[in-house]
């Protein structure tokens, strides 16, 4: 067959099956080989690693993955899909098409059960229209996977990448950086897919933490005072996180006070360090209640 990634073979494809891309599924697949090189070689596949891609699209990126591992699994949701990537991963004898929904996968069964020697690796160009609840799955669920190289939209990239102060820090920051560490891998422009999208996208890796980096008395008070505070970012954390476990202002004012933090400021300027110790200090105030 002729290279998979070139427009003119995916042309024929969409021919040959009948296939009109799906818009709601974000479907914009990829005709570069070297943002595809770049995904395999970021995630560091061995010969021995089971490989799970995110939504395998007509299969560009999941023959690149299947040269390189010793097994991969796609999970693809739209079923229009399933004859083609049958077709174009024909050559194939380690390469297995689920049909389903990622959302609603259990993957850590699917990884265990179907564990290879070496390391577990998830990769996928995700779609613009489910990135953060996906990423968001991977990581509240802490799927056994060694790393997870995807490509996602540039700006979403840009907020889970953020450092404290700017624009683009915010509860996403915080909670990718709970659970993992995030790194660059490529910058991928619009012209490199097919149907092209509105936005430019980034290839990062996140490589999940054995522990996370900070002690928590109560991880969903953590979170709840992340969300409290970006939700009203404006505002300063004395107001914003008012009404965190049913907490008064003056009671947030001494949980404030007593984690050290001024509370004038905002939350898009604590670190993930500070949103620790004030979820703490904040489980501590409702002991002492
Ligand atoms: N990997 C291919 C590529 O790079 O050319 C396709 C990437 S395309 C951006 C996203 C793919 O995810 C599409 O094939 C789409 O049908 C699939 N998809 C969308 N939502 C999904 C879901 N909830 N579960 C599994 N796959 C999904």
């Amino acid at each position: 067959m002729d290279k998979l990634y070139s427009p003119a073979t995916m042309a024929k494809i969409r021919e040959k099956h009948g296939f009109r891309h799906s818009k709601s599924l974000g479907q914009n697949f990829l005709t570069d080989i070297n943002i595809i090189d770049a995904i395999i070689e970021g995630s560091e596949i061995g010969s021995e690693d089971l490989v799970i891609e995110i939504g395998p699209g007509m299969g560009v990126l999941t023959a690149a993955a299947a040269e390189a591992a010793g097994r991969v699994i796609a999970v693809e949701i739209d079923r229009h899909l399933i004859p083609i990537l049958k077709d174009t991963l024909a050559e194939y004898d380690n390469i297995e098409i689920i049909n389903a929904d990622i959302m609603k996968t259990d993957l850590t069964e699917l990884i265990e059960s179907n564990r290879q020697a070496g390391r577990v690796r998830i990769i996928g160009n995700l779609p613009y229209y489910i990135t953060t609840p996906i990423v968001m799955k991977l990581l509240e669920e802490r799927v056994p996977a060694d790393s997870i190289t995807i490509m996602m939209q540039k700006e979403v990239a840009d907020r889970m990448k953020a450092e404290p102060g700017g624009k683009t820090y915010g509860a996403l920051t915080v909670a990718v950086g709970f659970y993992c560490t995030v790194s660059h891998v490529a910058n991928a422009p619009k012209e490199v897919f097919v149907p092209r999208p509105k936005v430019d996208s980034t290839v990062i890796r996140l490589d999940i933490r054995e522990k996370p980096p900070v002690e928590l008395i109560n991880e969903k008070i953590f979170f709840e005072t992340i969300k409290n505070g970006f939700g009203q970012r404006r505002k300063t954390l004395l107001n914003s996180l008012t009404g965190v476990q049913g907490l008064a202002k003056e009671q947030i004012g001494e949980a404030l006070k007593s984690a050290g933090i001024d509370p004038k400021r905002r939350a898009e300027t604590l670190s993930l360090k500070e949103f620790a110790e004030l979820a703490n200090s904040i489980v501590n105030t409702l002991k002492n209640r």
